[in-house]
């Protein structure tokens, strides 16, 4: 399959864009989607760009069953010269081979389906929006397809790439969220699914998530399922905290997910010369600190905000503000350095930004 072999139907029927500054996160998709399927015995094949339109499936394809699925997030962004550019497209499409593993879903040629992408891309760059904070969401994802009710990895598969236009996580500038650490319910264990970016992790976070949003708190901050000592992460972010000068984020244990925002964070600050300790740290730890007044920032990391600051711990009845519910000046700069090094505003000295040419 080179790129050449991939069959494009365009539409004429195009949609109006939206507004740029208006748009709910993922509620609107451009013209065009890709999508290639896979049969044991044959592997991927038929790689093809078709006008965006439902699919039918078998309503005993295996995904709604049994849900062997997974999937990726990253963005494309317009920068001022008018190239479109992705940040480190290729961790994502590593990740996705990670998760597909723990999935049992066979494999795709990274390389490959990064030029799928690319392609895709091409033909729909007019919907990358351009005003600031915005950009188009990539998503990536492979279902299971085959008709079958019995346990066990479905034998054919179809692997899609859907974009959707999306406006400012911060409207109104960064406002630091409160977070509820989540006592009762579990996301992840090591040797389960949680490193896989895999349907049934956040499904089965929802309850959590509402119970706790009715107390005000804009989403949870998860414990390890053994102990409900040690802190994981949050819904789709990851989490660092500055204490006493030092930043620490959870060691990479099996039942987080590797970010490539939280990898590229521990980079540029490794760069900047305040390397970052990847450990075990304990929800203790952090009110301990709290209550010496040494915890100076605390701040989540993933895709879609890029950094997030939290304003305001909920452990236990108890409630610490952290930083004076202000974003704090490490955040601030790894806010400033990645999102301009996403647009092209900032020096990539690393090589992290692919342009379509
Ligand atoms: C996607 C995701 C993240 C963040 O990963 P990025 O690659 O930085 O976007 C963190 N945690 C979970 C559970 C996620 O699904």
């Amino acid at each position: 399959m080179t790129i050449d072999q991939i069959s494009i139907t365009t539409t004429l029927n195009k949609k109006p864009k939206p507004s740029q500054d208006q748009v709910p996160f993922g509620t609107i998709f451009t013209d065009h989607m890709f999508m290639m399927d896979y049969i044991e015995g044959e592997g991927w094949h038929d790689p093809r760009i078709v006008p965006y339109a439902p699919i039918s499936l078998d309503p005993a394809a295996m995904i709604f069953h049994y849900g062997q699925t997974v999937f990726e997030g990253l963005k494309a962004y317009r920068a001022e010269d008018d190239r479109i550019l992705l940040f480190r497209p290729e961790k994502n499409f590593q990740r996705l081979n990670l998760s597909s593993d723990r999935l049992s879903i066979p494999p795709v040629d990274e390389g490959r389906v990064l030029n799928c992408l690319m392609k895709l891309l091409e033909i729909e760059k007019d919907w990358v929006p351009s005003t600031e904070g915005t950009s188009l969401y990539v998503r990536p994802f492979i279902i299971s397809t085959e008709p079958n009710l019995a346990v066990g990895p479905s034998r054919t598969y179809t692997f899609m790439i859907i974009l959707s236009p999306v406006g400012s996580y911060f409207p109104g500038g960064i406002r630091p969220v409160t977070i509820h650490v989540e006592e009762q319910f579990t996301r992840a264990v090591k040797g389960g699914t949680g490193m896989a970016k895999t349907a049934g992790n956040y499904s089965s976070g929802y309850q959590a998530q509402a119970l706790a949003k009715k107390e005000g708190n804009a989403d949870v901050l998860w414990l390890d399922g053994a102990e409900k000592k040690y802190i994981e992460e949050v819904g789709s972010m990851n989490i660092f905290f500055k204490i006493n000068g030092e930043i620490i984020t959870p060691a990479l244990t099996g039942s987080i997910l590797k970010g490539i925002t939280r990898m590229s964070i521990i980079e540029l600050l490794e760069s900047w010369g305040m390397p970052v300790v990847e450990r075990k740290i304990s929800i203790e730890e952090v009110y301990q600190a709290f209550a010496d007044g040494t915890v100076e920032e605390v701040f989540g990391t993933g895709t879609a905000a890029v950094i997030s600051p939290v304003g305001e711990l909920n452990w236990q009845g108890q409630k610490i503000v952290i930083n004076n519910r202000e974003i704090g000046e490490v955040s601030q700069k790894l806010y400033d350095t990645i999102t301009g090094i996403q647009r092209g505003k900032v020096d990539d000295p690393f090589g992290w930004v692919v342009a379509l040419s």
